[in-house]
């Protein structure tokens, strides 16, 4: 399949180039091509592919999540030479820092810090002490989505560890999308993944993970929006606790792609 896939490549260097001046009909064709190709595809596979048509100004996102460890175990036995990144609000837990650190000394990957325009004493001085009680769509904006609109800006792919199975925010999510808010084409290898795949390959390759996992956090964000859950809970219920919201801003759903376009 990939070999079908490159001998596409001619074809696959434009893709982010016709994604990005399309048609919304257009668009919504070519996606729907390219899904279904890379949908029955490994994420060894979809990484690879990702790579051949986007260089590296393809840039691996992560927050050091169980997806995003299976995705850098990828990376590092495809042995692409892209950059990874992830989003420091200041506020995440110790035990990420410390995976992160584990992460780069094992990999020997350059990870990059992308951090927020105020620090968190300046986000104080300005709108209110602990803003993420206030307003925790601003807090995000200001700490989670505005950083990942800058650093994106001038790439041309982004890698994630969103699937389908986290949530039921996330179950239209497609391997291959166009993220219309920060002109880039996102990359969900793990899209179609189910939480024990995740988990086997984990196992199976002994892999570092974070340890609050085992104490009840399926999903572990910054310290002041993540409590654990109970067993069984929705894996995203534990984040901004007694609120509707359930996502941060940066993964919106592929549907509300239109990008202004007709
Ligand atoms: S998760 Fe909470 S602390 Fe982190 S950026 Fe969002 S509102 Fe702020």
């Amino acid at each position: 399949m990939l070999n079908r896939l490159n001998d596409q490549a001619g074809t696959a260097k434009n893709i982010y180039h016709q994604l990005k001046h399309a048609s919304v009909k257009k668009a919504a064709q070519i996606l729907e091509d390219l899904n279904q190709k890379l949908g029955k595809c490994s994420p060894d596979e979809i990484l690879q592919w990702g790579y051949n048509c986007f260089g590296e100004q393809m840039v691996i996102g992560t927050g050091f999540g169980l997806s995003g460890i299976v995705i850098l175990d990828w990376v590092h036995k495809l042995n692409l030479p892209v950059t990874v990144f992830y989003l420091d609000t200041n506020q995440l837990f110790p035990e990420t820092y410390q995976l992160k650190e584990k992460i780069r000394e094992r990999y020997q990957f350059r990870i990059e810090s992308v951090q927020p325009e105020l620090t968190l004493d300046e986000q104080a001085q300005k709108f209110g002490e602990e803003l993420w009680r206030a307003d925790p769509d601003k807090c995000c904006y200001l700490r989670k989505v505005q950083p990942l609109e800058k650093y994106l800006s001038g790439k041309k792919a982004w890698v994630t560890g969103v699937r389908r199975s986290q949530a039921d925010t996330r179950e239209q999510t497609e391997v291959i999308e166009w993220d219309p808010e920060n002109c880039v084409v996102k990359i969900n290898p793990l899209a179609r993944w189910s939480d024990s795949l995740v988990w086997n390959y984990i196992e199976k390759n002994k892999l570092p993970y974070n340890p609050l996992h085992d104490h009840g956090y399926p999903a572990i964000g910054c310290v002041p929006c993540t409590v654990p859950v109970d067993s069984g809970a929705d894996q995203r219920s534990g984040r901004w606790e007694n609120l509707e919201k359930t996502e941060c801003g940066i993964h919106i759903p592929s549907q509300k792609f239109n990008n202004g376009r007709a």
